[in-house]
């Protein structure tokens, strides 16, 4: 009988999800497994004959929990987080067992009609003019190939969708030595050429120099190549260094080219009215984008996408074959056309749930609270003579290194990094910020305290004396 199986084993799952986030700070944030180790454990067939539940989750136990990094352990400070939060998993769930396909409206109107709102509610939170609209996509690189796609038809009046590239001049796109590796795949998968893409040089803040921007620019005009679109970041995966985003407007203005903004990261920052003057200029752009899925305690996946003008968006994607056709077409979003994929999971349910429980003044107030923990850490760095701040801090990632009299500093610096990597206590990454090797620290943790970073710290400390 349907629903005897959840209540049978719902509550040794509820459990479970109980005890791992209460005691995940025990468990090691990282596997220590080799490869192919899990593949060899799982049986090479498909079993023929059902299996119980409770033999299946006691394998998820054994073989496959071993064999996981935990992204929400306090001591996961590597990439950026993927955040999720109580009622983000509670929304999941019931999401899942409603199991709903919301590609258009009528296929579930209330889902379309919430991720609307909540796309307002977002728009209004970070700054963004009500001129703009908003869509979820699965995630910042999908929206990067919407942003290009849009751009790329509204040039040409939409007429690479029909006859292909053929004929045409080469077009050529900008973003920052700093930019995310999502530009340079969507300008492969868009059909530009990775060669017409400009990586534009960066100032001593790591943000895209807006002389060397137009000069390029100009430069490609006279070579009777065509400037399309620009990309800016709020917010560089490196260092989230913040591009001049007021300036870079001015000139795609200028230029007649479309302006889109990454701040995958760092959007969620936005949500602080005291940060929004970071992001002076973000109103002039064409497409906008950034993570709830990253630092709003929102389960991955979810990216919102706020377009100026959503007619060339729909007009880019749209393609309705009469099964698809409905009455309601045209009073309702039907939010297929917005995006590359037909099906849709209903992802606005999670956001509603985590705006509601911890309201936006709960939300802000988590955000401000690990903007004070990296000062903190900033200000301990600064203060150990043997560290040294790589970046300027524009948020909670700190960027730094080692450095000792007579040694290498990269070599140290990567040296200390593997070893602490290794004690499985805390997990790191790096970047390289002008060719020099740094170890970045995000203090993005849904639940991380002072504490929590102080430990860390402390262990930092103590493996840097032994190298
Ligand atoms: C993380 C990140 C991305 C990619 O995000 P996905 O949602 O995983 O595609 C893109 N741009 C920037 C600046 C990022 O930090």
């Amino acid at each position: 009988m349907r629903g005897a199986f959840i209540e049978k084993h719902g509550a040794q799952v509820l459990r479970w999800m109980e005890n791992y986030l209460k005691e995940i700070s025990e468990l090691p944030v990282t596997p220590n497994v080799s490869p192919g180790e899990i593949f060899n454990k799982i049986p090479d067939k498909a079993p023929e004959k059902p299996i119980p539940f409770e033999s299946i989750f006691k394998d998820f136990e054994d073989f496959i929990l071993p064999g996981m990094t935990h992204w929400q352990h306090p001591g996961y400070y590597g990439y950026f987080p993927a955040n999720n939060s109580d009622p983000s998993i509670l929304a999941e769930m019931v999401t899942a067992t409603m199991g709903a396909q919301c590609m258009l409206w009528v296929t579930s109107p209330a889902a379309t009609e919430l991720e609307e709102k909540m796309m307002n509610w977002l728009q209004d939170g970070i700054g963004l003019p009500d001129s703009f609209s908003g869509v979820i996509q699965d995630t910042a690189s999908t929206a990067t190939i919407c942003a290009l796609l849009t751009a790329r038809e509204k040039a040409t009046d939409f007429k690479i969708n029909e006859e292909g590239f053929y004929g045409q001049r080469p077009f050529t796109i900008y973003c920052s030595e700093e930019a995310h590796s999502s530009v340079d795949k969507a300008v492969k998968i868009a059909g530009f050429g990775s060669k017409y893409l400009r990586k534009i040089a960066v100032d001593e803040h790591l943000a895209m120099i807006p002389e060397a921007l137009e000069a390029a620019i100009k430069n490609d005009k006279e070579n009777g190549l065509v400037p399309l679109c620009v990309i800016a970041t709020f917010g560089t995966t490196g260092t989230t260094a913040i591009d001049p985003l007021l300036d870079i407007g001015h000139i795609a203005e200028h230029h007649r080219i479309w302006y889109h903004i990454d701040a995958a990261y760092l959007g969620t920052m936005l949500l602080l009215p005291e940060k929004q003057h970071l992001a002076k200029g973000f109103k002039k752009a064409d497409s906008f984008l950034f993570n709830p899925h990253k630092w709003m305690f929102t389960n991955f996946d979810c990216t919102a996408y706020f377009v100026k003008d959503p007619q060339s968006l729909v007009h880019t994607f749209a393609a309705t074959p009469e099964y698809l056709r409905t009455e309601a077409d045209n009073q309702v979003h039907n939010y297929r056309d917005w995006g590359i994929q037909l099906g849709r999971r209903f992802r606005a349910l999670k956001l509603w749930f985590v705006i509601g429980s911890y309201g936006m003044e709960g939300i802000r107030s988590r955000l401000r609270e690990h903007l004070s923990i990296a000062e903190w850490l900033l200000k301990e760095i600064n203060n150990e003579p043997d560290f040294e701040v790589m970046a300027p801090l524009t948020s909670n990632l700190v960027c730094f290194r080692l450095t000792k009299p007579g040694q290498n500093p990269d070599t140290i610096t990567e040296q200390l990094m593997k070893n602490l990597n290794r004690t499985r206590k805390i997990f790191l990454t790096h970047t390289r910020i002008r060719n020099k090797f740094a170890i970045r620290m995000v203090c993005g943790q849904t639940h991380i305290t002072l504490e929590d970073v102080q430990r860390s710290w402390q262990l930092i400390r103590e493996e840097a004396t032994k190298i």
